[in-house]
């Protein structure tokens, strides 16, 4: 998934003197890491802009889960090159996954690059762009150990949003045999839960009303720590804080999806009725060859477990279809599965295979061609599930977190507490308020509505 480029910042801090663009590709950790960019490069007088012609910096973070989404970087990075101006100190740079696998033969590549940042290296930005602005060129990924990362989270300020991402642990120790992430994003971490309640506090105190609690796997958050929480008490903790009003989190391994995190569903009436559970494979052979460390049986008694915890939980998920070993039998596991959760949403993806991992040893028997029948089938059955599901709605009072205008005029636009995005027709005045909306039309995507 390609996400825009982020330029709805306001400007923080001091009156900007250069422009910096950044495009991030990804998920939510880009998302993420690219606002904490946009906060340290503000204290070297650096202001987003949305348009990288008129940009002093021009920096792509970058993600290679999937060899597409790498690929859209290698042609991105091809077309900065019309951006370097003659005469002109415009410094071009690269951080995310793929700067962390590839390094310094980035700069080999493109001549034109000026730096290169890994993963764990974000807090070195500062005096990477120094150096560049002085015309030096520099790659850094070394990885860093734990106890020194733990002080290296660097902070989000001056970006005032209703919702704010608040990262609780980075990196995954689990191995999956199809993924890149342990590779590119290191070991596992759970940040301090002092750090992260206080970030929290800060965030409320600045008025935003909604957190999003992100890592790569949630649910082992504090559990290789004798000091801290586990993600559920975490959890409570975060819901203690007053002026926050909602609560959700991703992304979360089913096998790590304890009882004690389930309950917070019926405990906690801030904590959002949605969770994003991947399953990747509805068949127990396809699962044991991506190492995911669950059965579809263990998967589906979560399931169960969670819409029993909260009656109307909205349940998004990921597929991959066309694993290698993945027979005619199997995708029809995955079928089945699909119906049995009804997932609200499901992002689905065929299988690429990534460089280094275990299943890229794996013999790929399917073509091209099977692998795409079977994605459409997988999006038809879901688009038809999905169609379902947001029928239900219609009638239903949805508490909506209205966030901003909508696309048509005189209407706004925010959050039901299941994640849909609720359009209903409204004064911006209403923007930073909740409002309870009757639901009048149901899309794929969204909600149409009326207050009342
Ligand atoms: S849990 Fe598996 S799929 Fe998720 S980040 Fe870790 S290794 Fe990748």
């Amino acid at each position: 998934m390609t996400l825009k480029p982020l330029v709805a910042y306001k400007v923080p801090f001091a009156m900007p003197d250069k422009l910096l663009y950044i495009e991030t590709f990804g998920c939510q950790m880009n998302v993420n890491d690219s606002e904490r960019i946009v906060t340290m490069l503000a204290d070297l007088g650096y202001a987003p802009t949305g348009d990288p012609a008129f940009a002093d910096m021009i920096l792509l973070n970058t993600c290679s889960v999937r060899g597409g989404a790498e690929e859209k970087v290698y042609k991105r990075l091809a077309n900065l090159r019309i951006y370097k101006r003659d005469g002109k100190s415009q410094i071009i740079g690269v951080g995310g996954c793929v700067a962390q696998q590839e390094g310094e033969e980035l700069l080999k590549k493109f001549p034109y690059l000026d730096l290169v940042f890994g993963t764990h290296n974000l807090h070195l930005l500062p005096d990477m762009v120094r150096g560049a602005e002085r015309g030096e060129r520099r790659s850094e990924t070394s990885f860093i150990d734990n106890d020194q990362r733990l002080d290296l989270f660097p902070s989000i300020k001056g970006q005032t949003r209703l919702s704010r991402f608040v990262t609780v642990m980075q990196g995954c120790d689990n191995y999956c045999s199809y993924c890149i992430v342990p590779f590119v994003r290191g070991r596992e971490i759970s940040r301090r839960s002092a750090d992260i309640l206080d970030e929290v506090r800060q965030l409320a105190d600045e008025g935003v009303r909604e957190v999003v609690l992100l890592g790569q796997n949630v649910n082992s958050y504090g559990l290789k720590s004798d000091n801290e929480p586990t993600f559920a008490e975490l959890l409570r903790m975060v819901a203690e804080i007053s002026g926050i009003e909602r609560i959700r989190f991703t992304t979360s391994h089913p096998r790590d999806m304890s009882d004690e995190l389930i309950a917070c569903f019926s405990d906690i009436p801030k904590l959002c009725g949605q969770i994003h559970l991947p399953a990747q494979s509805g068949s127990d052979d396809v699962l044991k060859l991506m190492k995911r460390g669950y059965s579809r049986s263990s998967y589906l008694e979560r399931v169960q477990k969670l819409k029993e915890s909260r009656r109307d939980i909205a349940i998004t998920g990921d597929i991959i279809v066309g694993f290698p070993g993945e027979s005619d039998d199997d995708f029809e596991q995955t079928l089945s599965l699909l119906e049995e959760v009804r997932y609200i949403d499901l992002f689905s993806f065929i299988y690429s295979s990534r460089p280094g991992t275990k299943a890229a040893e794996f013999h790929e028997e399917l073509t091209r061609a099977q692998k795409i029948t079977r994605l459409d089938r997988l999006m038809e059955l879901q688009k038809r599930i999905t169609r379902e599901i947001c029928q239900t709605y219609l009638g239903s009072i949805q508490k909506v977190m209205v966030e901003g205008v909508g696309k048509r005029p005189a209407q706004v636009s925010g959050k039901a507490d299941n994640g849909r995005i609720v359009n209903f027709s409204g004064d911006s005045g209403l923007i930073g308020s909740f409002v309870d909306v009757r639901i009048t039309q149901a899309y794929q995507n969204s909600f149409l509505g009326e207050q009342i």
